[in-house]
C-alpha cells in the first residue's frame, strides 16, 4: 500500500528525494553529481557485441535518457518510464503499441484537442475507432464500452475546462471490463497526483509542461506499472524512433527536481487568482477544481494533494471580451503552453484548442485560461486587475 500523501511505499524515500535522486547516482567515471549529456549517437564495442555499458546506439539507449526515464517511473511510482520526443509522440507510440487495427478506445469528451486530432485524424485511418465520452460520468464510461473497447483514455484535470475524473471509479470500470486505463497526468504532475496508486495502469505526460517546468524543452513520458506492458512499449520505443534526446533529456531531468517547489508554488498563486477572479464583475465563472462550487471538488481534494496552477474563466461579453483580455495582459504572455514558471493566458477556441473547432469537443469563446506562474503573486493580481478593468 503506498504512502496516500506522495504516493510512496513506507521503505521508499519520500516524492522530492525520488525526484532528486532516483536514476541520478554520481558518474562513477567522475564523480560529476548532475548526469552528464551523453551527446553521442553511437558507442564503442570491446569486440562485437562487447557493450560496455549496455548501450549501442542512441535511438535504442542512452545514458542521459536512461538516468531520466528511472527518475520519471520513481516519480510516478510505476515499474517502466518511457521518454519521448513530445508528448503526442508518446501518446501515439503507446496507442500504436496496446491497440491493433479494429480495436476501440473511449476518449474524454473534452480532451486536449492535440491527444483528439492524433485519434480522429490520424489513428482512424489505421483502424482504430474511438467514442468521446464525458469521463467523469462513471456510469456513461461503464455503457461506452464495447467488445472491441481496448482503451479508457482520461485526462484529469481536464483541459481546458478543468473537470475532474475519479481515477480509481474509473480504473473499477476498467478492471471489470478488461480494458486498460490510461491517464494523462500533464495537468496534475505526478507531484499532486498519482494516478497508478489509484488504480491506472499507464500515466502519460507532455514532459513539455510542468516536468520540464521551464517553457524551454519539448518532450513526452510514458510510465507503465506492468513492466511487460513497459517492455511492449519499450520495443515499440525504439522502433518507431520518436525518442527524446540527451539535452532534452537533461533538461526535464533537472526540472523534475524542482517540481514539488514549483507546484506548491503555483498551487498557491493559482488559489489567490481564484480568489481574486470569483468575485470580479467582468467575469461570469471561475472554472478551478479546488473551488467548493466546482462539481468534482469532492473528488479532486480526495484523489490530489493540490488543486493545480491552471486555472480557466468565462469572461462576460462573450468572445470579443475574452479577446480583449488575451491582448491586454503584460506579465502574462500570450502563448500557448502551460507549467512553466512564467504565467502565460491563453483563448482555447482560437488557440490551443482550435483543433477541435466544430467537433463535439468544441469549447466555448468567452473562455480564458491562464497557466499560473511562480511570479509574485502582487504583480500578477496587478496585472489581470488592468487587464480585466
Ligand atoms: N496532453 C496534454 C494535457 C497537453 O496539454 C498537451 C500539450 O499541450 C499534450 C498532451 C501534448 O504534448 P506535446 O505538446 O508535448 O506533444
Amino acid at each position: 500500500m503506498g504512502n496516500p500523501i506522495d504516493g510512496s511505499a513506507p521503505d521508499q524515500l519520500g516524492f522530492n528525494s525520488r525526484a532528486i535522486h532516483a536514476g541520478q547516482e554520481p558518474d562513477p567515471l567522475t564523480g560529476s553529481v548532475v548526469v552528464p549529456i551523453y551527446q553521442t549517437s553511437t558507442y564503442k564495442q570491446d569486440g562485437v557485441g562487447g557493450l560496455r555499458g549496455g548501450y549501442e546506439y542512441s535511438r535504442s539507449g542512452n545514458p542521459t535518457r536512461t538516468a531520466l526515464e528511472e527518475c520519471l517511473a520513481a516519480v510516478e511510482g510505476g515499474a517502466r518510464g518511457m521518454a519521448f520526443a513530445s508528448g503526442l509522440a508518446a501518446e501515439d507510440t503507446l496507442l500504436r503499441t496496446l491497440c491493433v487495427p479494429g480495436d476501440h478506445m473511449l476518449l474524454p469528451d473534452d480532451a486536449y484537442g492535440g491527444t483528439y486530432r492524433l485519434v480522429a485524424r490520424v489513428l482512424t485511418r489505421w483502424g482504430i475507432e474511438f467514442t468521446p465520452v464525458p469521463m467523469h460520468d462513471s456510469g456513461a464510461v461503464a455503457a461506452a464500452i464495447q467488445p472491441n473497447t481496448r482503451v479508457i483514455w482520461v485526462e484529469t484535470p481536464t483541459n481546458p475546462l478543468l473537470n475532474i475524473v475519479d481515477i480509481a471509479a474509473l480504473a473499477e470500470v476498467s478492471r471489470q471490463h478488461q480494458t486498460l486505463l490510461v491517464v494523462d497526468n500533464t495537468f496534475a504532475s505526478p507531484y499532486l497526483q498519482q494516478p497508478l496508486a489509484l488504480g491506472a495502469d499507464i500515466v502519460v505526460h507532455s514532459t513539455t509542461k510542468y516536468l520540464g517546468g521551464h517553457s524551454d524543452v519539448v518532450g513526452g513520458a510514458v510510465v507503465t506499472r506492468d513492466p511487460e506492458i513497459g517492455e511492449q512499449v519499450a520495443f515499440h520505443q525504439n522502433a518507431m524512433g520518436a525518442v527524446s534526446g540527451p539535452f532534452d533529456s537533461w533538461l526535464v531531468l533537472r526540472g523534475i527536481k524542482t517540481l514539488g517547489v514549483r507546484m506548491d508554488r503555483h498551487c498557491s498563486n493559482a488559489e489567490q487568482i481564484v480568489r481574486f477572479l470569483s468575485q470580479h464583475p467582468a467575469v461570469s465563472s471561475v472554472l478551478y477544481p479546488g473551488l467548493p462550487t466546482h462539481p468534482h471538488h469532492e473528488v479532486a481534494a480526495r484523489q490530489m494533494t493540490g488543486f493545480g496552477g491552471m486555472v480557466s474563466f468565462r469572461v462576460r461579453g462573450g468572445e470579443e471580451a475574452a479577446l480583449k483580455v488575451c491582448g491586454l495582459t503584460r506579465l502574462f504572455t500570450l502563448g500557448e503552453s502551460l507549467g512553466g514558471i512564467e504565467s502565460l493566458i491563453e483563448h482555447p477556441a482560437r488557440m490551443t484548442h482550435a483543433s477541435v473547432a466544430g467537433s463535439e469537443l468544441e469549447v466555448p469563446g468567452d473562455l480564458v485560461r491562464l497557466s499560473v506562474g511562480i511570479e509574485d503573486i502582487k504583480d500578477l493580481l496587478a496585472d489581470l486587475t488592468a487587464a480585466l478593468a
